[in-house]
């Protein structure tokens, strides 16, 4: 790449700016245009659903880079722009103007839309999402203490946005088809924990539950008449179920699709070798754990984007640079604050550690060989790189020296 060369970034989220700085970290010299459909500088999210609505938070606290260092560092941004196209053969991409754009490298990071079920009364006024900071505010504006808030999903996101209202003396029903919360992403076992800890902070945790309607009047939302026929009444309705990654462009441009994203390889790079995808869209081949591992995780974002970078600039000796960070997510709800590390789709057991009623512990998926596959610290902030090491080891492990508080990890 020469100073001639350009590089241009589709995704205005944490992993399109994160891009941006490592490209300027290696002393890319040539042109960056980073593409953002919002109007707002990027910025990271997980603040949105955690500080932002407790009112600890601006949005300037969680902007990523200021206009002044894109200013500074030459890089052109386009805010408010939404690519419309890219023409893989041409090495160019298409704006709504009607322009078009040239390109030596592509780097896509579209992210994720929040999903939309087709759910009857859906369109009504008081129904919300939550993706963009747009939407933050939109929520946060009808937190209004003493209202209630009707949840549709106890995922990440719905939980956290619970927990804030609960902090505005929000009353909060959550309504989640599985038979308890983070049933899919955690398992049963963290499930009930969250449960528990919902419930004692007098959230109506309605599980089992299906949701046939969003009930209205004059348009507007009053609530959600669910599957056996019970209804909650709620001034305005939250929809949490999931996010979609943004692939269309990659479809378009007919790079190879897997796992409902951007199938690349460990070093991020798609089936066009110009073109590299990270965070939320990318579906990269992982290293350690052998398999391709599609997260949306805030930690993918941050650290993919120096080694997509790297291959695209070719700065590396002998073979490109490969991701190979174990998956990480946190969250914050209530007084729990946790990080989670590993990959564990399927386990055979979990083992905790410590206190769990007292929420104060370390939990350990196992597969059937006893091999640490993933471990959660909650409340314990000292662990996370003995618990990383558990998982790289790959050795198994006697589940009660691990359950065992008094007998140190055993990491090698
Ligand atoms: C409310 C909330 C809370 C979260 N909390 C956590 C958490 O606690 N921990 C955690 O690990 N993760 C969390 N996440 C997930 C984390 O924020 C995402 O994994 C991360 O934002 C992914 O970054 P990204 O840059 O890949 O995509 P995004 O952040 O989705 O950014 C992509 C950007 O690209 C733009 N775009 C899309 N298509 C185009 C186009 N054609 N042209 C131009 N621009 C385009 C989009 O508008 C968007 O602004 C949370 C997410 C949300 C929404």
């Amino acid at each position: 790449m020469t100073t001639s060369s350009t590089i241009a970034i589709v995704g205005g989220g944490l992993a399109g700016a994160k891009a941006a700085e490592a490209l300027r970290d290696n002393d890319f010299d040539g042109h960056v245009v980073l593409f953002a459909a919002e109007d707002h500088l990027p910025y990271e999210r997980p603040p949105l659903s955690k500080e932002y609505l407790a009112g600890k938070q601006k949005l300037d606290d969680f902007t990523t880079d200021s206009a002044a260092w894109y200013r500074d560092h030459n890089v052109e941004l386009r805010l408010g722009t939404e690519v419309s196209a890219v023409n893989a053969a041409e090495h160019t991409l298409a704006l709504p103007d009607g322009t078009t754009v040239g390109y030596d490298k592509l780097l896509l990071a579209t992210g994720s839309s929040s999903r939309r079920p087709p759910i009857p009364g859906a369109d009504a006024a008081g129904v919300h999402y939550l993706r963009t900071i747009d939407d933050a505010a939109a929520l946060s504006a009808v937190l209004t203490p003493g209202s209630s808030l009707a949840v549709v999903g106890a995922g990440w996101i719905g939980l956290e946005v619970a927990a804030a209202a609960r902090g505005r003396d929000v009353t909060v029903t959550v309504v989640e088809a599985a038979h308890l919360p983070l049933l899919a992403a955690l398992g049963a076992e963290v499930g009930e924990v969250f449960a528990q800890l919902h419930r004692e902070h007098g959230v109506d945790l309605r599980l089992d539950q299906s949701v046939q309607e969003i009930t209205t009047d004059n348009g507007t939302a009053t609530g959600l008449r669910l599957g056996d026929g019970s209804t909650v009444a709620a001034d305005a309705v939250l929809i949490a179920v999931g996010a979609a990654p943004n692939i269309g462009l990659a479809e378009q441009a007919g790079l190879a699709i897997a796992d409902g994203g951007v199938l690349v390889d460990a070093s991020l790079r798609s089936s066009d070798p110009d073109i590299y995808a990270v965070g939320d869209i990318a579906a990269a081949q992982h290293p350690f754990f052998g398999v391709r591992i599609r997260t949306e995780h805030w930690a993918n974002a941050l650290k993919q984007p120096a080694v997509a970078a790297a291959g695209m600039l070719g700065k590396y000796a002998g073979a490109a640079p490969e991701y190979t960070e174990l998956p990480y997510f946190f969250t914050d709800q209530y007084d729990l604050g946790m990080e989670y590390v590993g990959h564990a789709p399927e386990y055979q057991r979990v083992v905790f550690r410590g206190d769990v009623a007292g929420r104060e512990f370390v939990a350990f998926w196992l597969d059937t060989d006893n091999r640490v596959l993933a471990g959660m610290n909650v409340n314990v902030w000292d662990v996370l790189d003995d618990v990383k090491a558990l998982i790289r080891s790959a050795e198994p492990v006697d589940p009660d020296r691990l359950a065992d508080p008094a007998q140190p990890l055993p990491t090698r």
